[in-house]
């Protein structure tokens, strides 16, 4: 059956300061693929005459609204205000499909035909949101638009409940990197449109994606009402591999799922916040999240240690949860399956067969702490060095390991030695944790991933030793969660490739 929902546009506005500008972006917009194209007047540096504009409105074959946004409503027009709504007016005569008219425009003065009524507030969710959805649905426009900076990814989901409820036409976004899902699950809520720049530098708002992450990041083509929706938490998270690993994965294996980047300020009560917004909004068909930095504890705190994978909660970190259909949250720690297993699968063994092995962890941090938990799971016999020596203390307590201070290294006795500091992560890339591979030493695992080959592995391997990437780290836990989620094998040789790109792309 051919799909019967609304198509959503996808909206280039074109911000360049002159008139044959505007027409080269509006075909690059297009070449891009752009549906429709946005002339913002307000970015012209010149005025121009009717046949300027009737030549930029016929320029491309394609659809075209056209705005010339005043300063008070965030954009950039700050001259008279009937010369700006007689150059809507001449717009619409010369052949604009689209008006897009503020809300603050007296009705008797608003251009008319197909127009786009919109309200714009650059600072805040506004507190009157629902009335002012309902003024624009009440209003003679065609199409109701409502732009708001967002605090919070909650704040997105809020611009999709306007979606969700609006009897006609509607384009509801919110701003700022926060209001990304607002922007791509435009489509799953069959939107009238999302706007996407050319490049980041032609944005009009802010966090706009551009054409090629709204069209070969999150196939934006491909999103249906159906589409499953997973994402990273994390603050910061604009850096974050995971969403090109995991879209591709999804593309490769056919599901019809969208992963996103969330950005939730650190705290407890902001993830609790977020999630809670998630559960009250089953419609969304969300079903997963990645967490990150700073939110790990904050993921097991709000799931619940019942709910959590026992390591996980001995780790004192979830950094993947799952939602089920009936919204119950289950929460586990890939991480440390991760590492773990990428370490098994380099020697050759199974998890059993850590047993009695002599593992030296440099580092104390996060990802010691999920590494020694699992090796002492494993009865790996563990030593842990580490250059504050009390941290190192605390850790080995806990897990009835030995522990050093970073000045014992030299007598280092071990088959595997893992490095979870960050000594030779990029840029730092001529450092080492480790001066000299001991003859002892058979494994060397060094969890950085960037860069990939480090000088400690790349002297670990001179020494003949077995290596273990943080690559194989990163992907192994992307996996994991991927399968986690989707009951579907991962399209592992896919996931390691992106990565790997993205890490050449960073050099
Ligand atoms: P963390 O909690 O901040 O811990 C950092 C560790 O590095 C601490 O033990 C710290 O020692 C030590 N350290 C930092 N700078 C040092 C220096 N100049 N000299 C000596 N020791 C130093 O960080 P984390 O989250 O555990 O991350 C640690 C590493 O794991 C990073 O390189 C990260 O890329 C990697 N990692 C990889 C993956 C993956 O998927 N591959 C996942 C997570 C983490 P003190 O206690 O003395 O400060």
């Amino acid at each position: 059956m051919p799909d019967q929902r609304p198509k959503t546009r996808l909206i280039c506005p074109l911000t360049a300061s002159d008139v044959p500008g505007m027409c080269r972006a509006a075909d690059a917009a297009l070449a891009a693929g752009a549906d429709t194209i946005e002339i913002r007047l307000d970015y012209l540096t010149e005025p121009l005459d009717d046949a300027q504009l009737a030549g930029l409105i016929g320029h491309a074959a394609a659809e075209t609204i056209v705005t010339c946004r005043p300063t008070s409503q965030g954009g950039r027009y700050d001259g008279d205000e009937s010369a700006r709504l007689s150059l809507l007016r001449r717009a619409a005569e010369l052949g604009a499909d689209w008006i897009d008219v503020e809300l603050t425009t007296p009705p008797a003065d608003r251009p008319k035909g197909a127009t786009i009524l919109s309200h714009h507030d650059f600072d805040r969710c506004p507190g009157d949101l629902d009335r002012l959805a309902d003024e624009l649905a009440a209003s003679e426009a065609a199409v109701a638009k409502l732009a708001f900076a967002a605090d919070g990814p909650e704040d997105a989901l809020r611009a999709l409940d306007v979606l969700r409820s609006c009897d006609k036409p509607a384009i509801a976004l919110a701003m700022g990197e926060a209001g990304l899902p607002s922007r791509i699950l435009a489509a799953k809520l069959a939107a009238f449109g999302t706007f996407a720049a050319l490049d980041r530098a032609a944005g009009s708002a802010p966090g706009q994606p551009t054409l090629d992450e709204a069209l070969n990041l999150y196939r934006w083509r491909e999103l249906t009402p159906r589409t499953t929706v997973f994402g990273v938490i994390g603050c910061p998270v604009a850096h974050s591999m995971s969403p090109a690993v995991h879209n591709a994965a999804f593309a490769a294996a056919g599901l019809d799922a969208v992963y996103l980047p969330l950005l939730v300020q650190p705290g407890e009560d902001n993830f609790r916040r977020f999630i809670d917004a998630l559960l009250e909004r089953p419609w969304l068909g969300w079903r997963g999240l990645s967490v990150t930095i700073p939110h790990k504890e904050n993921a097991l705190a709000t799931v619940g240690p019942g709910r959590c994978d026992e390591l996980a909660v001995t780790i004192g970190a979830v950094n993947t949860v799952t939602i089920d259909p009936d919204g119950s949250l289950r929460g586990d720690n890939t991480d440390y399956a991760a590492a773990i297993d990428a370490l098994c699968e380099a020697m050759g063994i199974t998890r059993d067969g850590l047993a009695g092995r002599a593992v030296a962890v440099l580092g104390a941090g996060g990802a010691a702490r999920a590494l020694v938990a699992a090796l002492a799971h494993y009865y790996a016999d563990v030593t842990i060095y580490n250059r504050t020596v009390s941290r190192a203390d605390r850790l080995g307590e806990e897990f009835s390991c030995a522990a050093a201070g970073r000045d014992a290294l030299p007598g280092l006795d071990a088959e595997i030695v893992i490095n979870c500091t960050s000594i030779g992560m990029h840029p730092n890339v001529d450092a080492t944790p480790l001066e000299r591979i001991p003859p002892m030493v058979r494994v060397v695992f060094d969890t950085i991933y960037n860069p990939v080959d480090t000088l400690l592995l790349r002297r670990a391997r001179q020494a003949g030793c077995t290596c273990v990437t943080g690559v194989d780290m990163f992907v192994n836990q992307a996996i994991a969660q991927f399968e986690v989620w989707t009951d579907t094998a991962a399209p592992r040789d896919v996931m390691r490739n992106v990565v790997l790109d993205k890490l050449n792309a960073r050099k």
